[in-house]
């Protein structure tokens, strides 16, 4: 009898053990997960995109919708082209 005894309370400690992690990751998970929706709702890589000037017509755009040449900021490929030739 003490041996089955014994053995009941290993396999309900084991079972408790399982559950307390369980509930331990479901938490985390959680807390894992709500920063990252405060982050995306301020969407900081547009907040913080900074904006730059044509230099041909003087037009402010993203720098993500720049054209770079030679060093050199323009609103389009075709500005780029007209300030290039000599
Ligand atoms: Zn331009």
């Amino acid at each position: 009898m003490g041996k089955v005894l014994f053995w009941i309370i290993v396999i309900i400690g084991a079972l408790l053990a399982a559950r307390i992690v369980a509930r331990h990751q479901e938490r985390s998970q959680l807390n894992n997960k709500q920063p990252k929706q405060v982050k995306k709702s301020i969407n900081p890589e547009k907040a913080t995109e900074s904006m730059v000037r044509c230099e041909h017509c003087g037009i402010h755009l993203p720098r993500s919708e720049a054209v770079l040449s030679k060093g050199r900021i323009w609103c389009s490929k075709e500005h780029a082209d007209l300030q290039e030739r000599p």
